[in-house]
């Protein structure tokens, strides 16, 4: 067996998409702010080096990475840009960090105290940036107590504090837009701090995807998006509020493995949570829930054959599925299926796939597993 022949199924991830969607959101947000474009988690499952190349071509100012692994898989790829580590860095880390030029983000004293030793142990001068716990309740300096950080951070000689930042807890939330605009006067107090204890502050930013659409106000010095590049948040987005136009960048396709006519009654699958009504043809698709198909689709996920729709009947296990294709006429061994996508109707969107299993968009696309291969198209196949 070679690296390529293998099964069919593959996500294939349209780039010129992915650019579309770096277009619109920037002149959307506008170019005052600087962009941070987040490519965490393998870019939500669409590849993070092929999409960090595009991104960096197309001008983002940086990318942000969750964990200090992903920043190093970048630079090892040759990413040039500045890099964000969104979630610190854990003790062992720091000199790989700062050989690589990774940024990371300082919310605890342990951390800021470690990093400014790596630091002077290579005789140069750490550049971090600060996150302030304004309202998320999760990583952050309390912003009640921004002033003593600020002072303490001033007395490590090895580190130079230029980004302040803070994470919004529910600007997808028109309900809770009280809330978001206390987030974003606490971030200024927060700034206001710093910059009064010497700190020079350049970058500060807070708007995630739904804070640079919703919140003007609240793009700040820089924006820091993810889930709308890829298309995805139709699920996180209020429909109220005027949005850039985005496209999907994900499609997850297979193919008919066996097409097999059943008599009436006949089971489909594990636990014979299906009975055909008819005499039907079942086809298995090589995919499961290990690539992703969450087994909460069975007996109530769709797919796309021939442009149409038909249903996965019985349970999705951990590599098939089982669709009934009885009225897709013609349907063949081969045919391609589309589990995601495609993007014209009747396609399936990782939105309604959420919605279906009670989830949101970005845990759909981060789900489709390692062993589906990432399949790049640089054009869009529409014409
Ligand atoms: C993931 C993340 C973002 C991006 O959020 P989206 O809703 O995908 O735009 C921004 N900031 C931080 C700190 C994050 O962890």
């Amino acid at each position: 067996m070679t690296n390529d022949i293998r099964r069919p199924t593959r996500a294939e991830i349209d780039l010129g998409n992915l650019e579309h969607n770096f277009k619109s959101i920037r002149s959307f947000v506008g170019t005052d702010a600087k962009f941070l474009a987040v490519v965490k988690a393998n870019a939500y499952g669409h590849g993070a080096v092929e999409c960090s190349r595009v991104l960096e071509r197309e001008g983002a100012d940086y990318l942000g990475v969750a964990i200090p692994e992903e920043g190093l898989e970048l630079r090892a790829a040759g990413i040039s840009l500045p890099i964000l580590c969104l979630g610190g860095v854990w003790p062992g880390q720091e000199e790989s960090l700062l050989v690589n030029r990774i940024i990371p983000v300082l919310f605890d004293r342990d951390s800021a105290l470690r990093l400014n030793h790596a630091a002077g142990r290579l005789g140069l001068t750490a550049t971090a940036h600060v996150k302030i716990d304004t309202g998320m309740g999760r990583l952050g300096v309390p912003c009640g107590e921004s002033a003593e950080f600020a002072r303490f951070l001033r007395g490590l000689p090895h580190l130079r504090i230029d980004g302040l930042m803070s994470h919004f807890a529910a600007a997808d939330d028109p309900n809770e837009s009280d809330f978001t605009h206390e987030q974003i006067a606490r971030f200024q107090d927060a700034l206001h701090v710093f910059s009064a204890c010497g700190h020079d502050i350049s970058i500060f930013d807070l708007a995630n995807s739904p804070g640079a659409v919703c919140y003007p106000e609240s793009r700040k010095a820089m924006v820091r998006i993810g889930g709308i590049l890829y298309g995805l948040g139709g699920d996180v987005l209020p429909q109220s509020v005027p949005q850039p136009e985005i496209r999907p960048v994900m499609s997850v396709v297979s193919d008919i493995s066996l097409l097999k006519w059943v008599p009436p009654d006949t089971s489909i699958g594990y636990s014979r949570t299906f009975r055909a009504s008819r005499e039907s043809l079942i086809a298995s698709i090589p995919i499961g829930y290990n690539d992703g198909v969450p087994r909460a689709l069975s007996n109530c996920g769709q797919v796309v054959i021939r442009g149409k729709r038909a249903p996965i009947v019985g349970r999705v296990s951990m590599d098939w599925i089982t669709v009934d294709v009885t009225e897709i006429e013609g349907v063949s061994v081969r045919d391609n299926v589309y589990l995601i996508g495609p993007e014209r109707s009747p396609g399936i969107s990782a939105v309604e796939i959420a919605a279906k299993v009670g989830t949101i968009s970005y845990e759909v696309t981060c789900g489709i597993g390692s062993r589906v291969p990432r399949i790049f198209l640089m054009r869009s196949p529409r014409e």
